[in-house]
């Protein structure tokens, strides 16, 4: 399969890199993506996985745009204020790009729905903004043996990795943070405050994840590094490493002793 003339031109740029080329591009406009939040870090990433040319976009979110999101979610404008964020960005990716194809679910995710959210993904990137919606789309993702980036933002500080919990010595977001979270919403932003471009420098930062790991078998840039947390310091600002090792007893990806 190759790209047709029009798309050539438009991704030229990615096409001359040898990290990506051809095949990578190609590799990116087959792809599937379920974007899970279109908020802070949702809609930067949506921004650069739209004009990476991801060719399949599933948008989930459950709120509706409002004045004071206006400050960071910047695919938004004051027209959108009352609208709900799913719809919202599903127009804004056809404004920018009318050959993708997007699909919005203006719902919250939660266990029961997350397997019919996530099936025949590529990948999801999860962006969204409490524990409990986390936990239920990692552990969907596990069951389904998709690949999940997983991104938060608390005031300055980012986190950021690519999680394969389905494969056996990989570990998954429960592994990282355990089961305590399981019922508790933890929506920070309004009583601490973020920088509007914290969340644009996170939200990109997952974008870029995301695609290395739809590249993988593709391109040179496809190493997804399993299980690397990437922590972002906003204020000092740097960027230090952790690798999250694999949980034997993880009830979302070990198998219960018998
Ligand atoms: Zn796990």
């Amino acid at each position: 399969m190759s790209l047709p003339p029009d798309r050539l031109n438009r991704f030229a740029r990615h096409i001359v890199l040898p990290e990506v080329g051809g095949a990578g591009q190609v590799a990116l406009s087959k792809a599937h993506v379920v974007l899970v939040g279109c908020g802070g870090i949702g809609s930067p990433a949506l921004q650069y996985l739209a004009a990476a040319g991801i060719g399949r976009l599933t948008l989930i979110d459950s709120d509706v745009v409002e004045e004071s999101n206006l400050q960071r979610q910047t695919i938004f404008t004051p027209a959108d204020i009352g609208k709900d964020k799913a719809g919202a960005a599903a127009e804004w990716t056809r404004r920018f790009d009318s050959s993708l194809d997007v699909r919005a679910v203006a719902e919250r995710i939660g266990p029961d729905s997350a397997a019919r959210f996530i099936e025949g993904a590529d990948l999801v990137l999860d962006g969204c903004d409490n524990f409990a919606t986390r936990l239920a789309v990692s552990d969907a993702c596990v069951a389904a043996g998709v690949p999940l980036t997983s991104a938060a933002l608390g005031r300055f500080q980012g986190q950021i990795a690519n999680f394969a919990g389905h494969l056996p010595d990989q570990p998954c977001y429960r592994c990282f943070v355990g089961d305590a979270f399981d019922a508790e919403d933890c929506d920070t932003c309004a009583a601490d405050g973020v920088l509007g471009a914290m969340a644009g420098t996170v939200g990109c930062f997952a974008a870029m994840s995301a695609i290395r790991v739809l590249l993988r078998g593709q391109a040179a840039l496809g190493d997804p590094q399993w299980g690397r947390l990437q922590l972002f310091d906003g204020l000092a600002p740097g960027l230090r490493t952790l690798t999250i090792a694999k949980d034997p007893q993880c009830r979302g990806c070990s198998s219960p002793p018998a």
